[in-house]
């Protein structure tokens, strides 16, 4: 079982509500499950609308004194979080690979990483300029001043259950903003020990609260709540769809980072050894569920065979196995319905013509466990290229031309990472501007920190996270017109 050092980490009470953490009214509660083995973790509860009712009324009083407080004294409490963050590294590293099934050196590397934002947002907070405009008018003065947007809702998702919640909980709370946090169901304790962290690091009750329960539930509450002012969600585009709709009654100001389908192109020029570093990376980082993992790797044709026998040799020494041993590199799957996505994308593509030249099936340690796999000449027909696969499944795709490989690379709904690899400064601007996407990776397979924006273009997504853009989306511009002067 889990050993931390640091057991409160685990073991609270419950949901965090208004500074308590306290059970559903009801008393149901559901099981969290290990991945890599199906044991049951703990429990946490089963909480629905009244519970979430409440958390908004609590929302609301809590931020009337949160936003009083000075940026410099937010920026205080958010630096000490962080610092308790860091010190707690390896524990929370522990159970968010118990829970979530990367491996730990992957989980380390989001402990700090989701850690950077709490850091960042930290010292933006104190950066909330306003502006003085030079007037049309000589008895006027005209100034923008910017306010937080008010109580704040963020429905996460299982596949970076740190990162996805302090890469919008620390902009919230710096601009002053209070946040209700519903995690995912299968990784709520990675949010619970960011709670518990926020409670030792003095944060007020009522400014982060954490409820876990029936998603539809919940989310239609912070939906329709005109005390609500502000959703911001990560998940699929689908589920990005309904909260959408459900948000227009109240007119709720979104952030939506929803699905992607990165196109990762290799051109005859590129350095092979980088381009084939570079897809091990955004292609089997987090056993390949990344929303900005590679979806469809285009491959020149000059430079096709040599790159597809480099990269299967590289995929076939990874390490598959439970996430806490040393040197496991690709965990499990999250769940049986990812594994049947992942045959089923595969069956597909083999049916229109790929080659399976690498993996291709369930792997020998069984559950939730896939071979590294990949395909190579996979027809833009298949399934795999319209859809984000969110597994650890390398399609080659052939092209000839630069145009052709754009089009290719666009012809998809969704617009959040891209990615290729070449070394001719002409083709690298336009290629860059020509590609539909939020972010462009060029000769790296690795774009996300905190210092940048991330976002999608497109249906996947609206505004920004991370970045000195990103408190903007918990901000509100107030334009104040001081006459009589
Ligand atoms: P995934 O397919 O990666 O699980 P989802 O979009 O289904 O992505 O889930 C992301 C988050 O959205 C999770 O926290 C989940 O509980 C939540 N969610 C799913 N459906 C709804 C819904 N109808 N209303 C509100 N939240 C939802």
């Amino acid at each position: 079982s889990l050993q931390l050092n640091h057991p409160t980490l685990l073991k609270q009470a419950g949901c965090l509500l208004a500074g308590q953490w306290v059970a559903a009214d009801s008393g149901e509660t559901f099981a969290v499950t290990n991945p890599a083995n199906g044991e049951i973790i703990t429990q946490v509860p089963m909480m629905g609308r009244a519970e979430t009712e409440r958390a908004v009324v609590a929302a609301q009083a809590a931020q009337k004194s949160w936003k009083a407080l000075t940026a410099k004294l937010r920026s205080a409490y958010l630096e000490r979080w962080f610092d308790l963050i860091m010190l707690h590294q390896e524990d929370l590293a522990k159970l968010l690979t118990a829970e979530q099934g990367k491996p730990l050196a992957e989980a380390r590397g989001e402990v700090a990483y989701g850690a950077s934002f709490i850091e960042w947002f930290g010292e933006e907070a104190k950066r909330v300029y306003g502006e003085v405009i030079p007037s049309p008018m000589n008895d006027r003065r005209l100034l923008v001043i910017k306010q937080p947007i008010g109580v704040t809702a963020a429905i996460t998702p299982w596949n970076f259950p740190i990162a996805m919640i302090t890469r919008k909980a620390a902009p919230a709370l710096a601009a002053g903003c209070t946040m209700i946090i519903k995690p995912a169901e299968q990784t709520p304790l990675s949010a619970f020990a960011l709670g518990v962290l926020a409670e030792e690091a003095g944060i007020p009750a009522g400014v982060l609260q954490i409820i876990t329960g029936d998603a539809r539930e919940i989310g239609a509450v912070l939906c329709e709540s005109p005390i609500v002012t502000k959703l911001s969600f990560t998940g699929s585009t689908e589920v990005g769809r309904i909260l959408m709709r459900q948000c227009a009654d109240t007119i709720k100001k979104l952030s939506l980072e929803l699905g992607g389908n990165a196109p990762f192109i290799v051109f005859d020029d590129a350095d092979l050894d980088a381009a084939v570093e570079g897809a091990m990376i955004s292609k089997f980082r987090n056993a390949g569920q990344t929303c900005v993992c590679a979806n469809r790797l285009f491959v020149q044709d000059g430079i096709f065979d040599a790159f597809a026998k480099k990269l299967s040799a590289k995929v076939s020494q990874l390490k598959v196995g439970e996430g806490t041993l040393a040197e496991v590199t690709q965990g499990p799957l999250i769940d049986d319905a990812a594994i049947e996505k992942v045959e089923s994308h595969i069956a597909d593509a083999v049916a229109k013509g790929a080659s399976l030249i690498q993996g291709g099936k369930r792997h020998a340690l069984g559950g939730t466990f896939f071979e590294p796999t990949v395909l190579a000449d996979v027809s833009p027909s298949a399934m795999i290229f319209r859809e984000e696969t969110f597994g650890p499944v390398a399609p080659l795709f052939r092209f000839k031309t630069d145009d052709e490989v754009i089009e290719l690379a666009n012809r998809t709904e969704f617009g959040l990472a891209a990615y290729f690899f070449s070394r001719d400064i002409g083709r690298i601007w336009r290629v860059a501007e020509a590609l539909e996407y939020g972010m462009v990776g060029v000769n790296t397979g690795m774009i996300s920190n905190e210092v940048a924006p991330f976002g999608g273009v497109k249906q996947s997504g609206l505004g920004r996270e991370g970045s000195h853009h990103g408190i903007d989306e918990y901000l509100e511009i107030k334009y104040v017109c001081m006459a009589g002067i």
